[in-house]
């Protein structure tokens, strides 16, 4: 049974690993492809410049995808059957022969320093290299590293107590640890969507009261409208750290807010943000953002109930490269494995977010002006320098909106 995990485990990696590297070359390829012209559709509202700029930026960012997949798979074969894991537990378990709970977190902590490793330097190079060459990156190396420090900061201040409850619960609970901890998690998340606006975006971002009396009344009708109630109109200072332009619906109950970056604000229209805002209104209408929790509650659910059953398998244990078996090494194993299994579903949920975005579109058509909405989207394509043309396949499997064209035509659809 442990060699038959292994033995699947290392031929997912590489299958997946495969896949990404083909579909982005595959990607690169069409996009180069149809570089030296401008769709038709577009020709009108995008310069071939900005066309070339857009093959040229999407080609690159992909570029760096394939690369960083290959060192994932690479550092996370090493870590499992290399026997990584093994050697990091074996450290601690020398610095910390008792005290189970603590030498488990530090175990933890440890795996997840080291695989974030891989990911900072591509990071830096997409931050410093690719979006600086084409002109999107605000940021300096110190706020980069600030940002960086103040991440881990975040992140070991909420993350303690959930791991510490977790191996809590999985050492003293009983067999229904799993279910328990599924309780927390989710009580936890919740908690995380409401305090996340007012408390934890602002340590990252400044956010200021929209001043715009004539954009405040316009867009304050557009809620009334649509029957809305939020806590306020705020705008981000997205501009700090990239020139990529964003407006988002946030938070729940009492925190719920509109967040608009100032870069859109600055390029768009009073009608071109009011459709924009429409259609971030459609998502909360459609109750996307309850049916993507919910989804979220019920795939860890079947995790935690499936790692509940794992943990006293040996195999499991030994087919992935560890040799004493431990709670916390099944659910670090479990946290660093489940994505390559879980990676083939993501042309399911890639679908299913296009979905919700026509969804959205067709809420923004019907409660605000299509024809605006459409000249938004071409504006930020062109500012963002999102290609027009996609793959197909790529865009399949991985985009969570609909390419331009596509989307654009049956806006288009609504204004004739
Ligand atoms: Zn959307």
């Amino acid at each position: 049974m442990a060699n038959t995990l292994s033995f699947t485990f290392i031929a997912l990696l590489i299958i997946t690993t495969a896949t990404r590297i083909w579909l982005g070359r595959r990607h690169i390829a069409y996009v180069q492809a149809h570089r030296k012209e401008v769709p038709a559709a577009f020709s009108s509202t995008i310069s071939l410049d900005a066309h070339q700029k857009a093959a040229d930026y999407s080609s690159a960012k992909t570029r760096l995808v394939i690369s960083e997949a290959s060192a994932q798979a690479i550092l996370l074969a090493l870590l499992t059957i290399g026997g990584g894991l093994q050697l990091i537990d074996n450290f601690w378990r020398e610095m910390l022969a008792t005290q189970e709970i603590a030498r488990g977190a530090l175990v933890i902590v440890s795996a997840m320093i080291v695989s974030s490793l891989v990911d900072i330097p591509f990071d830096y190079y997409k931050t410093f290299t690719v979006d600086e060459k084409f002109g999107f990156n605000k940021m300096t190396r110190s706020m980069f590293f600030s940002d960086m420090v103040k991440h881990a900061i975040v992140g070991v201040l909420l993350g303690a107590p959930i791991l510490f409850a977790a191996l809590w619960l999985m050492q003293g609970a009983g067999e229904y640890w799993w279910f328990y901890l599924w309780v927390v998690w989710s009580v936890f998340n919740l908690l995380m969507l409401a305090v996340y606006p007012t408390f934890i975006a602002p340590m990252f971002n400044k956010f200021t009261p929209l001043q715009d009396e004539s954009l405040k009344q316009r867009i304050e009708a557009l809620l009334v409208k649509c029957g809305f109630k939020s806590q306020g109109l705020y705008v981000m200072d997205g501009s700090a750290r990239s020139s990529h332009g964003n407006a988002y619906f946030t938070g729940f109950g009492a925190s719920k807010r509109v967040v608009f970056f100032d870069t859109l604000l600055e390029r768009l229209n009073p009608h071109e943000i009011e459709a924009v805002l429409a259609h971030e209104l459609g998502h909360f209408r459609h109750h996307h953002v309850i049916k993507r929790i919910a989804l979220m509650f019920f795939v860890s659910f079947i995790g935690l109930a499936l790692l509940g059953w794992l943990m006293n398998q040996d195999w499991f244990y030994a087919g992935l490269g560890i040799t004493q078996t431990s709670d916390y090494m099944a659910l670090l194993l479990f946290l660093l494995v489940s994505p390559v299994f879980l990676f083939l579903l993501r042309p399911f949920m890639a679908s299913y977010s296009r979905k919700n975005e026509f969804e959205a579109d067709d809420y923004a058509a019907k409660h605000a002006n299509a024809k605006y909405l459409v000249e938004a989207l071409v504006k930020l394509y062109r500012d963002n320098a999102s290609t027009l043309t996609p793959d197909p396949l790529h865009s399949a499997f991985y985009d969570s909106h609909p390419p331009a064209s596509i989307r654009i035509s049956k806006l288009a659809a609504y204004t004739s």
